[in-house]
């Protein structure tokens, strides 16, 4: 199938959007790590979607940029969301509120497992307060959605006019940011001259890996999508990601049906719970950082490179092939897992 990147472009261009991201992020060689023996001849790259400037960065955004979108299309004045206590997505939710005058409301739950002082008060919570945002922690074992939607009634009966965002963003609509994200890789492949095999990327609530791989099917692309589940086990999250794709899909009025082999989720480095610092995940984290300067969350990017590492030290690529992890944010994490490093 040829490459038609113009055809996805053209379908993604059907959504209200709301830029917030300055530019396309950069795609970099990590030179020295793909010259250790170890590495067996493959080119590893990184696409850089850490570096998206607004409220510290991350991958929430592009999916931001959708949802604001559809937001504001709505009349919303409230951006109402929930997550953990240290989520990614919470943190940008307020940021893109602060930024673009609408009030917002963060619904947070307790970590089961920890519990320290660096999880309840740093990284991401204590950036959710400086961006402004209304800040509601429940009680451990508290769900977050029937609080929310508690709390979203009481908004409306003052007026308000609130938007609810979805877990993660990754509403099929949310997803739209990574089919965009996968045109924007291919763009850029084209103009190094370079071929993709795979795409390597954390799944948590697996917007990211439907998005990209949506957007890659539309635009005919044989690079694959390679997700290493952090959230859930194997199962579930085939099905989540199963669904959402063609949720995409559909959504840029595509009636293809995903090959069951383009579905690719590992669980293996998620350890023994969301979250769960392991010890391939701190291996992994400090040989990026002693090696290139490069920094990745503990929560997802840490456990992702370090399948990405694990499959190629094992042979499972061979040499010269062209793998893609894209760096997906969540510096602030490693503030609130001090305890894991040291
Ligand atoms: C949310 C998040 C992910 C996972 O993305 P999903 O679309 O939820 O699968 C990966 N990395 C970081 C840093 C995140 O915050």
């Amino acid at each position: 199938m040829r490459l038609d990147i113009e055809h996805l472009r053209t379908a993604l261009s059907a959504y209200p959007r709301i830029a917030l991201l300055e530019s396309a992020t950069p795609i970099q060689k990590l030179s020295r790590l793909s010259a250790l023996p170890t590495m067996r001849g493959c080119n590893l790259y990184v696409k850089r979607d850490d570096l998206t400037g607004l409220g510290g960065g991350g991958n929430k955004l592009r999916k931001l940029e959708f949802l604001l979108g559809e937001a504001i299309a709505a009349g919303a004045d409230t951006l109402v969301t929930w997550g953990g206590l240290q989520s990614n997505h919470a943190r940008l939710t307020a940021a893109v509120a602060a930024r673009h005058g609408l009030a917002c409301e963060l619904i947070l739950t307790q970590s089961p497992i920890r519990d320290d002082e660096d999880y309840r008060l740093n990284g991401n919570v204590l950036l959710d307060t400086l961006f402004g945002a209304g800040v509601h922690q429940l009680p451990v074992g508290e769900a977050a959605e029937p609080y929310a939607l508690e709390l979203v009634e009481q908004l409306q009966r003052q007026g308000r006019r609130t938007f609810v965002m979805p877990l993660g963003g990754s509403s099929a609509r949310g997803s739209l940011g990574y089919a965009a994200c996968a045109a924007e890789i291919l763009g850029q492949a084209d103009t190094f001259g370079l071929q993709f095999e795979r795409i390597i990327i954390p799944n948590g609530s697996s917007g990211t890996h439907s998005g990209l791989l949506a957007g890659l099917t539309i635009a005919g692309s044989s690079t694959q999508v390679q997700g290493y589940s952090v959230l859930g086990p194997v199962g579930p999250t085939l099905d989540v990601t199963r669904e959402k794709t063609q949720a995409v899909l559909k959504l840029l009025g595509s009636t293809a049906v995903l090959p069951t082999e383009a579905l690719q989720i590992d669980d293996s480095q998620r350890g023994s719970a969301y979250g769960a610092p392991t010890d391939s995940m701190l291996a992994a984290t400090r040989t990026l950082a002693s090696q290139e300067g490069l920094l990745i969350d503990p929560v997802y990017g840490g456990k992702a490179f370090a399948g990405l590492l694990e499959s190629v030290t094992r042979g499972d690529h061979s040499a010269g092939s062209n793998l893609l992890f894209i760096m997906t944010g969540g510096l602030p994490g490693i503030f609130a897992y001090r305890t894991a490093y040291s």
